[in-house]
């Protein structure tokens, strides 16, 4: 069910003015997550109808270009995510969808049936067993590996997204992770938030040489990506 929504933002798509739907449930529990009120305690939100969203739209679309799917992971709500992209498209807006890469089978029908115009897929760890300190759980690796294939295939506009978080993304990381990508057209690495984290071993304060660092890593994501940008203020 979609629980929250922007009506603009200028940060959710790069040089896209867009609405953001925000889906209220998670395969995944990463202990860093920002949203995690709304994975863990939905009913605290007020659920948010296709009629809600349709008159949001109607009076923003004169702004607004796109609308983003995300959450909590928006891909496991296949059959919501297919009418609303459905319905947004026949509005005329485009269509993103923010995901943590669990669900290629759901990427690929929905590439298939042209309902996306870009997708911005997480890579949270290095694809080994380290994943699943990031992903607060044992996932299924191959799916995250099968994702990023799908999207690499180049049918629709993508970036990977890795939040340089303390404690999981170290040089190693950014270089395993690059090594997994290797071609990507965009790689963003992504300023953590500490604030909001879900757990509170995350929320401490950031290191004063985060930024040093985090411009080091870019370097270093340059060897794996035609294009690499660092996201958000530190
Ligand atoms: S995948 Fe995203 S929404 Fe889900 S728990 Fe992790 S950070 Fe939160």
């Amino acid at each position: 069910m979609i629980r929250a929504l922007i009506e603009t933002s200028l940060v959710d798509w790069d040089g896209k003015i867009t609405t953001v739907l925000f889906f209220d449930k998670c395969n995944f529990m990463c202990p860093f997550c920002q949203n995690w009120e709304l994975i863990v305690h939905p009913e605290k939100f007020p659920v948010i109808t296709w009629e809600d969203i349709e008159k949001k739209l109607e009076k923003k679309k004169k702004w607004v270009d796109g609308v983003v799917l995300t959450g909590g992971e928006p891909l496991m709500f296949k059959k919501e995510v297919f009418d609303i992209a459905r319905k947004i498209k026949q509005r005329n807006f485009s269509v993103k969808i923010d995901t943590n890469g669990a669900y290629p089978d759901v990427i690929r029908e929905l590439l298939d049936a042209h309902l996306v115009d870009y997708v911005a897929l997480d890579i949270k760890a290095s694809i080994d067993e380290r994943y699943y300190k990031a992903a607060g759980k044992q996932i299924d690796l191959e799916n995250i590996k099968e994702s990023i294939h799908i999207l690499m295939k180049g049918r629709v506009e993508y970036e990977f997204r890795t939040t340089v978080v303390p404690g999981i993304i170290d040089e190693d990381a950014i270089k395993k992770i690059g090594e997994s990508i290797q071609g990507a057209s965009l790689w963003v690495l992504q300023t953590y938030v500490p604030k909001n984290a879900y757990r509170k071993h995350y929320r401490g304060k950031l290191d004063k040489n985060y930024s040093e660092q985090l411009h080091q890593f870019s370097s270093i994501a340059k060897h794996y990506a035609a294009k690499v940008k660092v996201r958000g203020k530190v």
